[in-house]
C-alpha cells in the first residue's frame, strides 16, 4: 500500500514548485484509462497534456520501446542509425508535398527554438511575428513568442524583434509582415489560449503575405499534430502549405520528443548551426515509428474527425446551461464556460473523468484518439451532469 501523504510531501518538498498539482497520484495506465495509487480509475481526457494519442501503454509502443531498449538506446546524430532513417522515411510519407527535412529534438519548446533558428538561417533576417493569446513553450526563445502574461511577466529579457498581432486579424498580420520578417509563427488551433481555431481565410492570407515578402510561415503543430484535429496536421484544414512546422507531444508515444520539419525546397541548414545530444536517439525514434504507424494503420485521423464531430453534436444537443460556446476540431475540444473552470475540472474528476483547463474559463478535452463512441458518451454524460 502506497502512503499517499508521504508521496505528496516528498514531491512538494523537493519539486520545483512550478506546477499546480491535483491531489491525485497516478500509478498506471492502459488505453484511455489511468489509475491512481488507491486503485481509482479515470478516463484520461487529457491524454497526459495531449501526448497519449494511442492511449497509455499501447502494446505497439511498449513492444517497440522494450525491443529497442535491449538493442541500442543512444546513438548521436554524428552517426547514422537504422531507426532514425526509418522514422524520417515514415514521417516523410505522411507529410504533404516536400515537408521532408527534419531536425529531431526533445520537446515542443525545443522544436520552436529550432524553428526560429531555422527560419533565421534560411532567410538571413531577424524579425518574428507571433499571435496574441498564443502559447509556444517556456524556454526563452519560445516564451518570446508566447503571449500569455502569466508565463512572461516574471522575466524581462526577450528576443528582440518579436511583434504580437491579434489572432485571426488578416489586416493586422498583413501590416506587420514585411521584407524584414524572418518568420510568422502561429498555432492552427490555439490550445492553451482557449481552443480557438485559426480561420482558413487567415492561414491563407498569412501564406499569401509570406510569399510576397519571402517570410517563412511556421505552423506550431505541437498540440494539433498527428491526427488530433481530424487531419494529420491542423494546417491541412486550410489547404495551405507552411514552410516550417514544429512538432511535439504525440509524436514520441509518451517518450520526450520534438521535431522541426521544413520544406526540402529550402535545403538543409549549415553544418553545426544547430544540434542536440539526445535528439533523434534510437529509443525515441522506435517509439515514434510505432506511434505514427499505428495512428495510420488504425485510421485514427479519420476517426478523430468523425468521433469529434459526433461528440460536439452530443454536447450541442445537450444545451448545457453552464457553457457559452463549444469550439474545436476533431478531438481537440474547448467549452467556453459561464464561470471558472477549476470547479468543473474537480466535479468531472469526482465522476472519473480527467480534463484540462485552457485559461480561466475554458474546459479543454484532448482524449486519446483511440477513444470509442461509448467512452465519449460517458464523457458527454458527465459533462451534462456537471454543466446542466
Ligand atoms: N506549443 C504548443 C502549441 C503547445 O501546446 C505546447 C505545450 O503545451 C508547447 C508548444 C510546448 O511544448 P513542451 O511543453 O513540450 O515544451
Amino acid at each position: 500500500m502506497i502512503d499517499t501523504s508521504a508521496l505528496f510531501s516528498l514531491e512538494d518538498s523537493h519539486g520545483s514548485g512550478a506546477y499546480g498539482k491535483r491531489p491525485t497520484a497516478l500509478a498506471r495506465g492502459a488505453g484511455v484509462y489511468v489509475w491512481d495509487v488507491d486503485g481509482n480509475r479515470y478516463l484520461d481526457a487529457t491524454s497526459g497534456q495531449g501526448v497519449a494519442a494511442l492511449g497509455h501503454c499501447h502494446p505497439a509502443v511498449t513492444e517497440a520501446i522494450t525491443a529497442q531498449a535491449g538493442t541500442l538506446v543512444t546513438a548521436h546524430e554524428s552517426f547514422y542509425n537504422d531507426r532514425r532513417a526509418e522514422l524520417y522515411s515514415m514521417l516523410s510519407s505522411i507529410m504533404p508535398a516536400d515537408l521532408t527535412r527534419f531536425f529531431l529534438c526533445n520537446s515542443g519548446a525545443e522544436a520552436n527554438e529550432g524553428a526560429l533558428k531555422i527560419a533565421k538561417l534560411l532567410t538571413g533576417r531577424s524579425g518574428i511575428v507571433a499571435a496574441k493569446r498564443s502559447f509556444h513553450g517556456r524556454t526563452t526563445g519560445a516564451l518570446s513568442l508566447t503571449w500569455t502574461q502569466k508565463y512572461r511577466k516574471p522575466f524581462q529579457e526577450w528576443l528582440p524583434d518579436v511583434q504580437h498581432v491579434t489572432f485571426n486579424d488578416i489586416e493586422a498580420a498583413r501590416a506587420a509582415i514585411d521584407e524584414h520578417t524572418a518568420a510568422v509563427v502561429v498555432e492552427a488551433i490555439q490550445g492553451e489560449g482557449g481552443v480557438h481555431p485559426a480561420s482558413a481565410a487567415y492561414l491563407q492570407a498569412l501564406r499569401q503575405r509570406c510569399d510576397q515578402t519571402g517570410t517563412m510561415l511556421v505552423l506550431d503543430e505541437i498540440q494539433t499534430g498527428f491526427g488530433r484535429t481530424g487531419r494529420w496536421f491542423g494546417f491541412q484544414h486550410a489547404g495551405i502549405l507552411p514552410d516550417i512546422i514544429s512538432l511535439g507531444k504525440a509524436i514520441g508515444g509518451g517518450l520526450p520528443m520534438g521535431a522541426v520539419c521544413w520544406r526540402a525546397a529550402h535545403g538543409p541548414i549549415a553544418r553545426a548551426s544547430h544540434g542536440s545530444t539526445f535528439g533523434g536517439n534510437p529509443l525515441v525514434c522506435a517509439a515514434a515509428i510505432a506511434t505514427v504507424s499505428t495512428i495510420n494503420s488504425l485510421g485514427l485521423v479519420a476517426k478523430a474527425r468523425e468521433n469529434g464531430a459526433w461528440f460536439r453534436e452530443q454536447l450541442q444537443a445537450a444545451n448545457l446551461r453552464g457553457a457559452r460556446e463549444i469550439r474545436g476540431e476533431g478531438l481537440m475540444i474547448g467549452l467556453e464556460l459561464r464561470g471558472r473552470v477549476t470547479p468543473v475540472l474537480k466535479a468531472l474528476q469526482e465522476r472519473g473523468i480527467l480534463a484540462l483547463p485552457a485559461g480561466l474559463t475554458t474546459l479543454r478535452l484532448l482524449p486519446p484518439l483511440i477513444i470509442t463512441r461509448e467512452q465519449l458518451g460517458t464523457v458527454a454524460a458527465a459533462i451534462r451532469e456537471v454543466l446542466a
